[in-house]
Formats: structure tokens, sequence, C-alpha cells
């Protein structure tokens, strides 16, 4: 480990075990490709930089079946792929990945203190890349077959439907790619939309139009997810003439849009009312030395190449940082 460490006791009881605090110049949280991208810009300006991942790298772009639009790529490559490639990038160069989950931030003081479960972080500054996560229906059924024929994930539990019929629901670029995706193993595709026009660009709409395994139904949405241990079939209702059907189905996955993963940071800095942390376009957040960079802050574009852009800008910002804070630390010293 590159930084700091130093033995604390957090409560004052000498008989409490001791917590590990870490000190860090710089702490990356999140591991998708703007957090990945970041490690690697830090750690090739020598901050040893500590990319705090949860349980694995990779976000959204890692559970994406097949990017065709990340350049000096022409012939498309795996989400996960390209993120284990940025993983190996970012190490080679210094970065360091940490399989943790963050529990809590305290931007309210300076220097950061993070916490995960495990240990105690002490950062001078902070890149926050903390992506989005699925959005979920809320219908009855969804949550208690998370795993047993309801997913989020083409990429992840399409080879268990081989032969099968699934249920895809949304009408933006993720249901239609991983609608196509999954048409390698299913028999049928069934993409569920509650409009008659699709949110998704051009070139998706005509493949998934084009392809036989695909069929749409129009102006409706899911009520139920229905089964006895596993999903049997889902429950529409006709948005427009307010009747409903029942289709049967072995699985269901769910691409209706995404959330800002800013939970922790509410009410210590800038959210947008959607809950996206707020940015200048040198990517500071509301508080000096904390910065953001990805899909967390960007409802926008939320494109991979966008969100490792974003992520080098927010590291050579930070460097900026950091490298001021230590010249007017320095100066304060000489003129004590
Ligand atoms: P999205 O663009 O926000 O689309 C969400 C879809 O779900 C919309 O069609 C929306 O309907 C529908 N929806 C939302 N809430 C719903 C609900 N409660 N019930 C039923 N349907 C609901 O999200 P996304 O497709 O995940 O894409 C996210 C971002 O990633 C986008 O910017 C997208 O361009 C990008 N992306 C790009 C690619 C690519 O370039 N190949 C691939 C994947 C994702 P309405 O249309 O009626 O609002």
């Amino acid at each position: 480990m590159g930084g700091m460490s130093l033995s604390l006791n957090l409560s004052g009881l000498k008989s409490e075990p001791q917590e590990e605090v870490v000190e860090r110049e710089l702490i990356v949280i999140g591991g998708g490709p703007a957090g990945l991208t970041a490690g690697l810009y830090a750690g090739r300006a020598q901050l040893s930089p500590l990319i705090i991942v949860g349980q694995s790298f990779g976000g959204q772009a890692g559970t994406t079946s097949e990017m065709e639009n990340y350049p000096g790529f022409p012939e498309g490559i795996g989400g996960m792929a390209l993120a284990e490639q940025m993983a190996t990038h970012a190490t080679r160069f210094g970065a360091e990945i940490g399989y943790e989950e963050v529990v809590s931030v305290n931007l309210k003081s300076y220097p950061f203190v993070i916490k995960t479960y495990g240990a105690t972080y002490i950062a001078k500054s902070l890149i926050l890349c903390t992506g989005t996560s699925p959005r979920k229906l809320g219908v009855p059924g969804e949550a208690k077959f998370i795993g047993r024929g309801v997913s989020f994930c083409a990429t992840c539990d399409g080879y268990f439907y081989k032969d099968k019929t699934v249920v895809v629901v949304g009408g933006g670029d993720s249901a239609l790619d991983e609608g196509l995706y999954l048409t390698r193993f299913a028999r049928e595709v069934i993409i569920v939309h509650r409009r008659d026009k699709l949110r998704a660009g051009v070139i998706l709409q005509k493949r998934a139009k084009a392809n036989p395994k695909i069929r749409f139904v129009w102006n409706s949405v899911v009520e139920e997810v229905l089964g006895d241990d596993v999903v049997t079939g889902v429950r529409l209702r006709d948005v427009v003439t307010g009747e409903g059907s029942t289709i049967a189905a072995d699985g269901m996955f769910i691409y209706v849009g995404l959330i800002p993963n800013t939970q922790v940071f509410q009410g210590q800095l800038d959210l947008n009312p959607e809950g996206y942390i707020v940015t200048d376009k040198r990517q500071r957040t509301s508080i000096p030395g904390v910065f953001a960079a990805g899909d967390v802050q960007d409802p926008w574009f939320r494109q991979v190449v966008v969100a490792a852009g974003a992520g080098a800008a927010a590291a050579i910002e930070a460097e900026r940082f950091l490298a001021e804070k230590a010249y007017e630390d320095a100066e304060a010293v000489e003129t004590e």
C-alpha cells in the first residue's frame, strides 16, 4: 500500500480493537471508466492513488455486452474486457485498487475522511466516480424474483435463457442493445415499452426491428412479475386502452434508466434535483479538493468515452489542487 499507515484508537478505549487509518494524497471512489482513468492519470502524476471500487471494477460499462463506440476498437469490445484493460493500465502506473465498500464520507472536515467496512482513509483530495445503478420498476414480484428470473444484466445472466422466452422492459439504448444480445440465447425476446416510439438511437432501432427473434409490445407497462419459485410470466397493462394482458416468459430484463449513486454524499456537496453531483467545466464540485467524473455527474451523455475523458480531467485538476495546496502550506510555515 502506497499510503502512510498509522493505528488510531477511534473510540478512545484501550480495550477496543485498533482500526487502521491510512493517509493518502488522493483517493478515487468508483471503479468504472471514469474512476479507472482518473486512477491512471493520478498514478502517472506520482500521486499513488487508491481507487476504491466496491466488490469489482467496471461499473455499468462492465455489464455491457458489446461496446461498438469506444474509439480504437473498430470491431467492438466487451465492456468488462475494456474495464480490465483500464484497470491493468492504471495499476501499471502506480494506482492501487481497493475492493471494499465505502460506508461513509466526511467532506465537511479537511483532510477528507472515508470509511469502509475495514478501514478509515484520510485524503487530501477526492475524485468521486460512483456512477449510476439501474432503476427498478417497483412492481410486485420484481424484488422477489431478482436472481430467479428478474435481471438487470444480460451479459451476466443471458446464458441461462437458452431457447427460452424473455421480456425486456424499456425503450432506450440499453434495452435494445441488451435485447439484441439476448437473441444469441433466447428463442424470443419481447421488448415491452411504455410508449409507441423508442428512445434508443437509430442504428439500434433498425437492428432490433430487423431481428426476427425480437417482438415489440408498445404502449405497455409491467404491472406484476408472475411466478412461484421462478418467473413464469408478466402481467401487462396497455396504457392507451387500459386493458390488461399476460405474457408467458421465463425471465425479465429491466432497462428503464439509471439513478446516480450519491446517497453517501447527500447533504455534503451540491447535487442537482435528480441527485447528480454538480460540477463545473473543470470537474470541480462545490467543495474545494473534491472532484467528480463520469455518470455520477453526467445525466446528458452517459458514454464511456465521455466518462473516461472526465476522469482524466478530474485527475489533472486534483493534481493542480494538491500542488497549489502544498505550495500554500509551505508558505504558511515559512511566515510563521
Ligand atoms: P434511458 O436512455 O434513460 O432509457 C430508459 C428507458 O426506460 C426509456 O425508454 C424510458 O421510457 C423507459 N422507462 C423509464 N422509466 C420507466 C418505467 N418506470 N416503466 C417503464 N419504462 C420506463 O436509459 P438507458 O437505455 O439505460 O441508457 C442510459 C444512457 O446510456 C443513455 O444516455 C444511453 O444513450 C447510454 N447508452 C448508450 C449505449 C450505446 O451507445 N450503444 C448503450 C447503452 C446505454 P421513455 O422513453 O418513455 O422515457
